[in-house]
């Protein structure tokens, strides 16, 4: 995949990301009069909501951090060690930052 498209790509994502991230901030579900069973669920809503925020806005980072790296020359080096990341990996997650090996050892640390 070259640059190219690889910008093109992590822009459609990043505009993506933006409607979601605006949808999911506006969505908090509005509070009306529920009964104390109620509370539970309303909770529950505005969790996942919360959640799905988070992993939204985490991605844009990572998709704002990949441009960067376009624009620095450096897009599709692993930020770890440096080695290229797998063309296929790209393919699928073109905001990915690390090759597998350092993805893996990275989440293992968590
Ligand atoms: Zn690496």
């Amino acid at each position: 995949m070259n640059d190219a498209t690889a910008r093109m790509r992590l822009e459609s994502m990043l505009s993506e990301l933006d409607r979601s991230i605006g949808i999911l901030r506006g969505g908090q579900p509005a509070f009306h009069e529920r009964s104390a069973a109620d509370a539970g669920a309303v909770l529950t809503d505005a969790d996942r909501n919360q959640a799905m925020l988070d992993v939204a806005t985490r991605q844009r980072r990572s998709v704002l951090e990949a441009l960067k790296r376009i624009d620095d020359g450096r897009y599709g080096l692993c930020v770890d060690c440096g080695a290229s990341v797998p063309e296929g990996r790209l393919e699928a997650r073109p905001e990915a930052a690390r090759c597998v090996q350092c993805q893996s050892r990275r989440e293992r640390r968590r």
